[in-house]
């Protein structure tokens, strides 16, 4: 089943029209516009890439991870996937995937979680709701703090037992894969290189990501 997931793409990040480097910990926010092409590299492998997507003329609509899981009959998200909105239209689809696997049931972090799950001396430590507060209210525009709902775990390994509970578990990503996605509306993309250092969706070590967008094939 895995193996049916990995495709590779063929675009050249030579002729990519935007390459940037996400650092370790840090948010990351950009609008992508229908047709082109997102890719989103762990670039040393283990990182959890918590992201958000919205319709970028209207925030009201924005990713559900219940209409997505409905949708494709399936709690991970691989290649084929349609990411679907709130309002049941697709953002993007992810078209290539050399991970195999992502999640959208665990949620993002935050300091509150984070305390609770790993004790109170972690209570300070900064989370991804703190990194998407961050993202969203400097880009303004009217994005704000309760806009903030469902996000994916892209890169991050939480696999469900045949009891139904939810683990944390080793990533199945590693140095270098990637997944991609064509924007299938003009999207806004809010990442989270998720800096959390209690469980092993970084491998207890948070690393930078790399974001390449291409224009739309001719
Ligand atoms: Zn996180």
């Amino acid at each position: 089943m895995q193996g049916k997931n990995l495709v590779e793409s063929a675009l050249d990040p030579a002729k990519a029209v935007y390459d940037q480097i996400v650092p370790a910990g840090e948010p990351w926010i950009y609008e992508i516009s229908t047709w082109q092409y997102v890719r989103m590299i762990d670039v040393e492998g283990n990182q959890a890439a918590d992201t958000l997507f919205f319709n970028a003329h209207d925030y009201e609509e924005r990713y559900s991870a219940q209409e997505t899981m409905r949708t494709q009959g399936n709690i991970s998200l691989t290649t084929g996937t349609p990411l679907i909105s709130s309002q049941g239209n697709v953002l993007l689809t992810i078209v290539a995937d050399t991970c195999g696997r992502h999640d959208t049931l665990g949620g993002a972090c935050a300091m509150e979680s984070t305390m609770v799950r790993y004790g109170l001396e972690t209570r300070d430590m900064h989370a991804c709701r703190q990194s998407f507060v961050q993202a969203a209210l400097g880009w303004g525009r009217g994005l704000e703090k309760r806009d903030i709902t469902h996000n994916i775990n892209f890169f991050m390994n939480v696999p469900v037992t045949p009891e139904g509970k939810l683990t944390f578990a080793d990533g199945v990503s590693g140095p270098g894969k990637y997944v991609e996605m064509r924007a299938e509306m003009d999207v806004l993309a809010l990442i989270s290189n998720c800096p959390q250092l209690n469980n092993p969706c970084n491998a207890y070590n948070p690393t930078p990501r790399r974001v390449l967008i291409w224009d739309p094939e001719v």
